[in-house]
């Protein structure tokens, strides 16, 4: 979903950024308030004043969420969590957390920054819209007002619905967890209940095309689809967090590392390495230096014919923090790494030195035994 991302730009250190799906919801919100919701609410006006205040109004939606996000990256940083940032994605937004937050409490007062937030934009809005018709201020103006103070307390009621991952649903969850002192049975019942609301949604939207006959109920489907797909993961995503927590890249680093030489030609290294090992990556050494590494991806950029006459040294990848991470990394920052850069195999330095390489088959491994063995009790006194 985070895949292609714009930067816009930077509000109180936090780098605020545009899902490319979020362009979607953008012509559509401008599109169905100007064509459909504004007529109705303030009818009367021509065609491109309904389209004026379709783009201001769905600026205003960008600001509200902004401002949304941007009140839970600020509560969050107070408890010393670090955020990466806001990004707005297609169903609003994200304050992207590295980390899980340290306690209830803290948890408790992020998650309830954000409908907050909303709530007072959304009162304040309102009120202003008020005063201002009563001031005969021109109908566009206070129409605008009144719906981006409405969509504010719609934004704050759906983010409160209790269901993880929503602010509804973290708010559950620290009041679980606080009361079970268990961070992961506190998320597998928010989750729960998560899943049934994304469930309930896609009812009500299958019920809305049937009796209406309008495709209005597509939204519900949608949403329902992404607070299931988001339940599931964040459970899954405190799982592993819990049963990687603490242990370094060096326990899980198979030390025994079949290297390859630079000289060697991909004909070679495909038949006696890849097809020998079944390894997708391997480190390359320059005499007893590293000098980077090389994985079938690269193999694949040469033409077969080609095989012969080009060595490992021409298409090996240099060192970097996408292939490299040292042994006394947190394993789960490695999972992390891998995930992002879809990569199953990272090598392990220290200093200048390969000491190892990891593997995502075994730390894969680990956690399957882990969960085996310990099941219910992984996530105890946490
Ligand atoms: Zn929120």
């Amino acid at each position: 979903m985070f895949t292609k991302t714009i930067k816009l730009f930077t509000m109180f250190g936090f780098e605020v950024k545009v899902d490319l799906s979020w362009l979607v919801i953008l012509v559509l919100v401008v599109w169905s308030l100007s064509a459909a919701v504004l007529p109705q609410q303030v009818p009367g006006l021509s065609s491109s004043t309904y389209l004026l205040m379709g783009l201001l109004g769905a600026l205003g939606l960008f600001m509200s969420i902004v401002f949304h996000e941007l009140c839970h990256s600020l509560v969050a940083r107070l408890y010393g969590l670090q955020m990466k940032g806001i990004t707005l994605f297609i169903f609003g937004g994200v304050a992207e957390m590295a980390e899980e937050p340290p306690s209830p409490k803290a948890e408790f007062m992020m998650a309830v920054a954000g409908p907050a937030s909303s709530v007072v934009l959304g009162a304040a809005a309102v009120g202003v819209s008020i005063l201002t018709a009563r001031a005969d201020w021109p109908v566009p103006v206070t129409g605008l007002l009144r719906w981006l103070g409405v969509i504010n307390l719609y934004l704050a009621a759906f983010n409160m619905i209790p269901g993880f991952p929503l602010d509804g649903g973290r708010v559950l969850r620290s009041m679980l967890w606080q009361w079970k002192n268990n961070l992961r049975k506190a998320t597998e019942i928010a989750s729960k209940i998560g899943l049934f609301f994304g469930a309930l949604l896609i009812v009500l939207g299958f019920l809305s095309i049937i009796m209406t006959h309008t495709l209005g109920g597509m939204w519900y489907i949608l949403i329902g689809m992404f607070l299931r797909n988001a339940a599931r993961q964040g459970y899954q995503g405190v799982i592993v967090k819990q049963a990687l927590s603490g242990e370094k890249v060096r326990r899980f680093m198979t030390s025994d590392v079949v290297a390859v030489p630079r000289e060697l030609t991909i004909k070679q290294l495909v038949d006696e390495y890849i097809y020998k090992y079944h390894f997708k990556m391997f480190p390359v050494m320059d005499g007893d230096m590293l000098a980077g590494c090389v994985s079938t991806r690269q193999v694949k950029d040469v033409p077969h014919s080609e095989w012969s006459e080009w060595t490992v040294g021409d298409v090996a990848s240099e060192c970097s923090t996408e292939n490299v991470i040292s042994p006394d990394e947190d394993a789960m920052k490695a999972l992390v790494r891998m995930n992002a850069t879809k990569t199953s195999r990272l090598m392990v330095v220290d200093g200048n030195r390969l000491v190892g390489v990891l593997s995502l088959k075994d730390l894969l491994r680990f956690l399957a035994l882990k969960m085996e063995l310990e099941g219910d009790e992984a996530g105890e006194a946490q």
